[in-house]
């Protein structure tokens, strides 16, 4: 996982580092059980569920608070039961079936050995950022080609276009190949940059929340695109819209890939749900009585 390593005494590291030392040491205490296949297969769907939890909540929550509905991108649309238990089956089903087997394959070479150093800040997040740009850019490429390739399109992507209005827990509404592809991407960034393993810690959850935001149908005053300046981030509208044009805002998370190739488009911050009656209660989402 990582290519940093160090057996010499620890020797007193620049601020960064120290002020990341004591809870890098807490997480090498559990090396052994945190680099176990089924630990990282837990770790991974308790983030994914961590972060889908309070979207789930506010959904049950806004058929019956309007003033939620405010922050929805539509705010009379909503998942039915059957679609969230729909997701969460597949999300459950797809990790023991896919990410189990990969993550056992992954180990059976035996664990990596963890350096002792943790890192500095300040290169825990240039790895974490670097990693987000490339993972960026190399879903961009993967997306444009799954939607201009009408095979791809229909055999591998057209899954996770079931729900036009996203929510939460349909962000890993996707096939095997597609959720692999993004496996892949992931782990290979963390190699090409030589990542330390807390930033591969750091950068696995900041993408499981990033992803789930995108997806969440909620728009906050706090929302990740309205923190970072000069429209350089798209976030929820932006992928809602993707989810419901199907031909633009094909980067998952910065706009300068869709800007430059002449795919982006804004969104209004909310809309009402277009989606006609009868594909509510199925595949598309459901309009609160
Ligand atoms: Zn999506
Ligand atoms: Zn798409």
């Amino acid at each position: 996982m990582s290519s940093h390593n160090s057996s010499g005494p620890l020797a007193l590291g620049p601020p960064g580092q120290l002020l990341l030392q004591p809870l890098w040491d807490q997480v090498r205490a559990r090396a052994a059980l945190a680099q176990s296949p089924p630990f990282a297969v837990l770790f991974s769907i308790t983030a994914y569920l961590g972060c889908c939890l309070p979207f789930v909540l506010l959904d049950l929550l806004c058929p019956r608070v309007r003033a939620l509905r405010r922050y929805k991108v539509h705010p009379d649309c909503g998942p039915s039961a059957r679609q969230l238990l729909g997701c969460l089956g597949r999300t459950v089903c797809q990790h023991v079936a896919l990410l189990l087997p990969a993550s056992l394959l992954h180990c059976a070479r035996g664990p990596a050995p963890w350096p002792r150093e943790a890192p500095e800040l300040l290169q825990l997040a240039r790895h974490v950022l670097g990693c987000l740009l490339l993972f960026d850019a190399e879903v961009f490429a993967w997306h444009v080609l799954h939607h201009r390739v009408p095979w791809l399109y229909r055999t591998f992507h057209k899954l996770h276009h079931q729900h036009a209005a996203s929510f939460a827990l349909a962000t890993q509404y996707m096939g095997a190949w597609e959720l692999l592809s993004l496996g892949f991407f992931h782990v290979l960034n963390v190699v090409l940059l030589q990542c330390h393993p807390l930033s591969v810690l750091a950068f696995h959850l900041l993408n499981i929340w990033l992803s789930v935001e995108d997806h969440s149908g909620y728009d906050f005053p706090w929302s990740t695109h309205r923190l970072v300046p000069f429209g350089w981030y798209g976030g929820v509208a932006h992928h809602d819209l993707h989810h419901s044009q199907f031909n633009c805002n094909f980067a998952p998370y910065f706009t300068h890939w869709d800007r430059i190739l002449g795919t982006l488009r804004s969104a209004p911050s909310r809309h009402t749900c277009k989606l006609p009656l009868s594909q509510r209660g199925k595949k598309k989402s459901e309009i609160w009585p």
